[in-house]
């Protein structure tokens, strides 16, 4: 459906679990946190209903997230069960990929179109410090067995004096595999506020350098907010979601569910409808269609980022990035 402002809203970002299996220092408290109850968070039958009436209002592709997705017991089946709406078009995952291998052969089986793979620094050192786990060798081994069964993106946040010395031989993995790494700019939700980084521009440049110009891609590629870029030798591409060099919301097309059933129609903002209380509530499937109706057509024009408030008061695992 066309929120207010005419963008047609068709993308949902589901978040599964608020938990993680890595703790990345921008994302999540180091020393854990009180993760969600199991009766806070959404049933999958909630979620497969829920999904299923955004589907009547113009929902066609969803991104299954968290949190991490795959410590969520089941998570497989929910994907299945996702497929199987009449309505959907395309249903992906974004992962750290610690445990993606072992998911693999079950993903494919269960229709998952593409993965996104979260992966910062090739550094091991620098890895275990990011995410607070020695995980990198399982990571890259996830990465490769993935591109040789699905599409797959690899999502960096450049970070300066973390990762900004490595940019490169990050991008390298695009020249050497059909897949695209997109740099994503940090966004100041929750702990990331503490962090600096570098722009997308200057990470653009960085890669200039090493590999020569990049050339913008006429194709219009995947549903989100990056623009890809091809490089001369390079068998995938590059890519850059440039959250807050570049204003974005103009076209963005999408809305989130969160795992404790908050509908969010911005990332960059705190509103959301209690989609959770309304279904727990009784609310037939009427009266829950008109709720998320009723939240997409009111999408803020723009994330609040900006302004320095209005944002949505949560670490990113919580939301679902
Ligand atoms: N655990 C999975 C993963 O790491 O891919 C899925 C959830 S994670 C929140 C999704 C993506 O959001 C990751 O690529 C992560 O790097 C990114 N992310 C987390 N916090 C962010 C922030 N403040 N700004 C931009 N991206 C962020
Ligand atoms: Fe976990 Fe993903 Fe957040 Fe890292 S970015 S702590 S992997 S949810």
């Amino acid at each position: 459906m066309r929120d207010e402002t005419g963008r047609n809203i068709r993308y949902l970002r589901l978040s599964v679990t608020d938990r993680c299996n890595l703790r990345c220092l921008y994302c999540m408290p180091s020393e854990g946190v009180n993760p969600l109850s199991h009766s806070d968070i959404l049933t999958f039958e909630e979620i497969l209903r829920l999904v299923r009436l955004a589907t009547d209002l113009g929902i066609d592709r969803v991104k299954v997230t968290g949190g991490e997705p795959l410590v969520r017991r089941g998570v497989v089946d929910l994907i299945r069960g996702l497929k199987a709406l009449p309505k959907i078009d395309q249903v992906t995952l974004t992962t750290n990929g610690a445990l993606l291998e072992e998911y693999l052969p079950a993903l494919v089986d269960a229709g998952t179109d593409g993965v996104n793979i979260s992966i910062d620094t090739l550094n091991r050192e620098v890895y275990a410090k990011l995410t607070g786990f020695d995980d990198l060798a399982r990571v890259l081994s996830s990465i490769r067995r993935a591109a040789e069964v699905l599409p797959v993106k690899l999502n960096v946040v450049p970070l300066e004096g973390v990762n900004d010395g490595e940019l490169c031989d990050l991008a390298e993995m695009a020249r050497r595999d059909v897949l695209a790494v997109r740099f994503i700019e940090l966004m100041p939700v929750g702990r990331a506020e503490r962090f600096s980084y570098p722009s997308s521009d200057s990470v653009k440049s960085a890669i200039e350098t090493c590999f020569g110009s990049a050339e913008p891609c006429e194709e219009r590629l995947g549903n989100g907010p990056a623009v890809y870029y091809r490089l001369e030798n390079f068998e995938g591409k590059i890519g850059f979601i440039r959250a807050m060099s570049d204003s974005f919301c103009a076209d963005c097309n999408r809305v989130r569910l969160t795992a404790d059933g908050r509908f969010m129609p911005c990332l960059g903002r705190s509103d959301f409808a209690d989609a959770k209380r309304v279904l727990r509530d009784g609310a037939s499937d009427l009266e829950l269609t008109k709720s998320l109706e009723r939240t997409i057509f009111a999408k803020p024009t723009r994330h609040g980022f900006a302004e320095g408030r209005q944002k949505p008061g949560r670490d990113m695992h919580m939301i679902g990035g």
